[in-house]
């Protein structure tokens, strides 16, 4: 089976034998996609001039619409996806919840929060600004939606939310989508575009799909377009400094991989009940989706006296999570992706045992439940220490991006604080401590170069969202080495899909026309 390609409002096939997607429990081939042969440039010709305009003529509440359409659409195909994240991802109900309900909830939350711009096709910043003795003529802000097309080039670890999280708020701008999923795993973000397009919510050139490579896309993106990555740092570097997109200044959203960390305040003894709630968060970031989120905990850093404490207590509740084909109940951790990412997991692990002692797991031999070793892409959980973290490097550095966290111990405030910010810029970070003193400290010393911190005290400790957990109100995106990208946040998300100009002129056509906009303030509710 060939998946084709969604552009110029029609399907069609790539040529050449593409790539090959499999089952990465199983190795078996389930589909072939390629973009061999499609015209990108009319790909987003189209989307500019037929899927832009008609995106245009609505508003933001008719817009917000189509997005409870695209919702209903999503969650009545549910089971769907889910049978596809288990082929293409090795992903068990929890994995595969993760990606497809997120998707679902986030598109559903951008319909409901979207109403609130009003009729509107353009927002207006700020107050009138006089520029003349008498007031006549005067300034004003707006923002006003970009005219082009909003490029997705996203990681294979969320095809489902991965779309959605960047679809809903480019949409509602009134911004055509066109996404290039990760090749090992389109097929889910595929089905999805499908459904779409079957369920005809969208005018024509408001969604397209470009499976297989990305090939020469960059090299016909326009200044009107925006361009939002989610990968590697390494790709990301790539795309930042495309020639064309330079030469261009074409808007570039990056969200990069990440070193995140957890940290257990000096107050949190064995025993205690943030103790005992970072050892299951670690665990279960760690197993969730196999460790593959941009925002799962690499580092937790441990006072020095607890790390024996704190190694025993996770390596036991690790020891209790079953590695294997997600299609046995037993198994509670699933594979990663596939075979290179396999070997590109085992190649970090290997890296980070150069500083840092095994404390559970990281057995390239071990036999996962029900899966053949030599076909399947399972990698051991694995649980290392590393004891001076100032002087480690690749603690700091190598993202293995599979279920693998490193237990680092600090000695006091400004240690922590300096081997925290040695991670140059992630998403997450995560203190867990009943003393409000050390956790303000703390934030106030690693807030600048995180995007998010998620404090965690015993008043919290039963409702928190979450390490891991993206929710669309609150900010995604981080500094350096993270991307310095933000998503999300609301409706602050839309930020990236409009452009900012100033109106200079007479006083009555400039509060005419605002007075047809709704505020940006709204954005920061
Ligand atoms: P990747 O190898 O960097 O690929 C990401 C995307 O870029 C894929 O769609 C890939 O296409 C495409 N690509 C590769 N080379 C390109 C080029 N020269 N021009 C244009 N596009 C190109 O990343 P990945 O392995 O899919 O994802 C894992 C990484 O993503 C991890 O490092 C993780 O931390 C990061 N991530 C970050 C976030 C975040 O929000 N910060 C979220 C999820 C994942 P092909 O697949 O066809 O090569």
């Amino acid at each position: 089976m060939k998946l084709p390609n969604y552009v110029n409002g029609q399907w069609s096939e790539g040529t050449g034998p593409g790539e090959m997607l499999i089952d990465p429990v199983t190795a078996d081939q389930l589909a072939n996609i390629s973009s061999q042969g499609v015209d990108l440039e009319a790909a987003l010709a189209f989307a500019r001039t037929q899927g832009a305009p008609a995106l245009r003529q609505l508003t933001y509440v008719q817009r917000a619409e189509l997005l409870a359409k695209i919702a209903d659409v999503l969650a009545a195909n549910r089971d769907e996806y889910f049978r596809l994240s288990l082929l293409n991802l090795g992903a068990n109900q929890a994995d595969a919840s993760f990606d497809v309900d997120g998707a679902t909830y986030t598109m559903k939350y951008y319909a409901k929060i979207g109403r609130a711009l009003a009729n509107g096709k353009m927002l207006k910043e700020g107050a009138q600004i006089s520029l003349s003795k008498s007031s006549a003529f005067v300034g004003q802000h707006f923002l006003m939606p970009a005219k082009g097309a909003a490029v997705f080039i996203n990681a294979f670890n969320f095809p489902a939310w991965g779309l959605c999280e960047k679809a809903a708020p480019a949409l509602l701008s009134g911004v055509p989508v066109v996404v290039k999923p990760a090749s090992p795993t389109a097929w889910l973000t595929h089905r999805m575009v499908e459904d779409i397009v079957k369920a005809n919510v969208l005018p024509p050139g408001a969604i397209s799909i470009i499976c297989g490579s990305a090939r020469d896309l960059l090299g016909y993106v326009q200044e009107e377009d925006i361009v939002s990555f989610t990968g590697s740092a390494e790709t990301a570097a790539r795309i930042r400094s495309h020639a064309n997109v330079l030469r261009r200044s074409v808007r570039v959203n990056i969200e990069a991989d990440s070193i995140n960390s957890a940290i257990l305040g000096p107050d949190c003894t064995p025993g205690t009940e943030l103790f005992d709630l970072l050892v299951k968060e670690v665990v279960r970031e760690m197993t969730l989706k196999a460790g593959q989120k941009c925002t799962t905990i690499r580092r937790v850093l441990v006072p020095r006296e607890q790390i024996k404490a704190f190694g025993d207590a996770t390596a036991a509740r690790l020891s209790s999570m079953k590695v294997g084909n997600p299609r046995n109940a037993e198994a509670r951790v699933g594979p990663v992706v596939n075979k290179a990412q396999q070997s590109s997991c085992l190649e970090g692990l290997d890296k980070l045992k150069q500083e840092c002692e095994v404390l559970f797991g990281g057995d390239k031999n071990f036999q996962p439940i029900d899966a053949d070793l030599q076909k399947s892409s399972f990698v051991q959980p694995a649980l290392l220490f590393c004891k001076d973290g100032l002087s480690a490097k690749y603690v700091h550095d190598v993202e293995v991006f599979g279920p693998v966290a490193t237990l680092v111990a600090y000695d006091g405030l400004d240690d922590l604080i300096a081997i925290a910010r040695r991670g140059l810029g992630s998403l997450v970070a995560s203190v867990f401590s009943n003393d409000a003193s050390f956790t303000r400290e703390a934030i106030l010393g690693i807030g600048d170069l995180h995007g998010r911190v998620l404090a965690v005290n015993s008043a919290v400790g039963t409702q928190h969202t979450g390490h891991g957990n993206v929710v669309p109100s609150c900010l995604h995106g981080g500094p350096g080495r993270a991307g310095g990208g933000e998503e999300l946040a609301g409706l602050r998300a839309l930020f990236l899909y409009h452009r900012r100009f100033v109106l200079q002129g007479p006083v009555d056509g400039i509060t005419e026309l605002a007075g047809m906009c709704a505020d940006t303030a709204l954005l920061y509710s």
